[in-house]
């Protein structure tokens, strides 16, 4: 629909109006920062920074939740590509940033697919997997990074930034995004990825390759790039695309509206249930509701349980400790199959903290959770899922098992539903899938494949023939003939088929 087919009430709701109020607020310092430019971490502290609405339209007591809910369910028939993304939620998320400035690639508004009934009992109850496989480049990195760069875009258009130079590190999915997202700015943006070598999958590699970045290749983990990145960041000229540029949160919060919108609103009773690497996507997934709550928006605040594999799992660590006693210790990572998640030393850990002892305040009880699996478990649950008609990436099995165990923990009750997080496309982790097919995981990883969940091709080669089909030389009648007969034949009997 276009805007004039909606009645005038209606449309005062439909376009947002770009709105000032957005600062960098230091999590060390607590100081207030404009966003006249870009900045990762408190120039005076050097802790790291999130975005705050000084004066947010959706605190604004005039206007009702009713009407925030119906704007966002009548953008969803409104024709209008700036708003058919994350920007859905414009208010919610960057209200300075004028629609003119919005890049739009298809990111966002991922299906919600209710868990196959066999599945769900299998994994003690029901649940959605919410695709986030389903975004551009094929992860939610999409929904930060469309919001990064429409900043960027922004500043490109308005205030007179030229010639910018995007950087990240990364474990795949982020330089997947950040190379995509600038390549539709080229003119103005050009853009450089670090990777640590042999970490990321060859389809992950291939991404920023295509879209025509720099590509650089280094000895280590993710965190050791990370730690290269962040001195380029501080010493030149860069935009840094790291989760530790809190325009990425704000975008990622829409995951949380989108949840919102796809329950009515009515989010009682429901986990949602995601990876936690960086922590950046559990930080706005936190953010995210806690902005719908205390808008009125929803009612209650779903409880919010991050995953973790125990070759990677310093958050988990955080909160087994004591209440008040926490102190936060980097870990060194081991290999393992959810490798967007592979990170010892989490640059949103200040950020989690801090929002996680507010989203339980505000709960009036323990609502944020993590909860800890093992690498069998993530492979189990990711070819499971693939077996009841689902497409979860390792990151997603991770999601389900994690499900799993919270449920045997007891921190999801048996009558509440869960939101289960595949963040990225399975096809981009298919070599782990590979290696427990052919049972050829290093022994680092401690994987012990299963076999009913095993599979492999069969090779028919039918016998007697004197020649086969081959690319450009088809067989004569009579011995096609014979060559679909044999192989009919013998694919009838490997399925133990009847003759009708
Ligand atoms: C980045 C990523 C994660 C981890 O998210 P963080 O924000 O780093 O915690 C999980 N899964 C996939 C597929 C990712 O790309
Ligand atoms: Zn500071």
């Amino acid at each position: 629909m276009r805007v004039e087919d909606f009645s005038a009430a209606d449309r005062r709701l439909l376009i947002p109006q770009p709105r000032e109020g957005l600062a960098y607020r230091c999590l060390g310092c607590r100081k207030l920062f404009d966003i006249g430019r870009l900045l990762y971490t408190c120039p005076e502290c050097g802790s790291v920074l999130l975005l705050e609405d000084g004066r947010p339209a959706w605190a604004d007591k005039r206007r009702s939740a009713r009407s925030w809910r119906r704007a966002f369910d009548l953008r969803r028939a409104l024709n209008l590509p700036a708003l058919k993304g994350i920007f859905l939620f414009h208010e919610f998320i960057a209200p300075p940033i004028p629609l003119e400035a919005v890049v739009y690639l298809g990111e966002g508004h991922t299906p919600q697919v209710a868990a196959n009934s066999h599945l769900a009992a299998l994994a003690g109850g029901p649940f959605w997997f919410k695709n986030d496989g389903q975004n551009p480049s094929a992860s939610f990195k999409d929904r930060g990074m469309a919001c990064a760069l429409s900043y960027i875009n922004y500043l490109v258009r308005e205030r007179g930034l030229r010639q910018v130079l995007s950087v990240c590190a990364s474990t795949g999915d982020t330089s997947a995004s950040a190379a995509l997202y600038s390549s539709y700015l080229s003119g103005a943006v050009a853009s450089a990825v670090l990777l640590p070598r042999g970490k990321v999958t060859p389809q992950q590699l291939a991404q920023p390759l295509g879209a025509g970045a720099r590509v650089f290749e280094l000895p280590g983990v993710f965190d050791d790039c990370m730690k290269v990145v962040e001195h380029l960041a501080e010493t030149c000229d860069v935009a840094l695309l790291n989760s530790k540029n809190a325009w990425r949160i704000l975008g990622q919060e829409s995951y949380s509206y989108e949840v919102a919108q796809g329950f009515d609103y009515d989010l009682g009773g429901l986990a949602v249930v995601l990876p936690i690497g960086n922590a950046g996507n559990i930080t706005a997934v936190m953010s995210g509701f806690l902005k719908l709550y205390k808008a009125g928006v929803i009612d209650s605040l779903p409880k919010v349980i991050g995953v973790q594999s125990r070759h990677a799992d310093p958050v988990f660590r955080y909160y087994l400790q004591p209440e008040g006693k926490r102190v936060f210790r980097p870990v060194t990572v081991q290999p393992s199959v959810a490798q967007a998640a592979m990170i010892g030393n989490p640059v949103s850990m200040p950020r989690v903290a801090r929002l996680a002892e507010e989203y339980d305040r505000l709960s009036g009880e323990r609502r944020v959770f993590v909860v800890r699996v093992s690498e069998q478990e993530i492979m189990d649950w990711m070819l499971t899922a693939n077996r009841y008609g689902h497409v979860a990436c390792t990151q997603g099995g991770e999601s389900l098992a994690g499900l799993v165990a919270a449920r045997k923990e007891g921190v999801v009750g048996k009558d509440e539903a869960a939101v289960v997080d595949s963040t990225a496309h399975h096809l981009k982790f298919v070599g782990f899938q590979q290696m427990y097919y052919e049972d050829s995981f290093p022994p680092e990883f401690g994987i012990r494949p299963k076999k009913r969940l095993q599979n492999r091709p069969e090779e028919v080669v039918p016998k007697g023939l004197r020649r086969l089909p081959e690319p450009g030389r088809p067989l004569p009648p009579e011995e096609m003939k014979a060559f679909v007969a044999s192989c009919a034949g013998e694919i009838a009997k490997r399925l133990g088929l009847k003759k009708r």
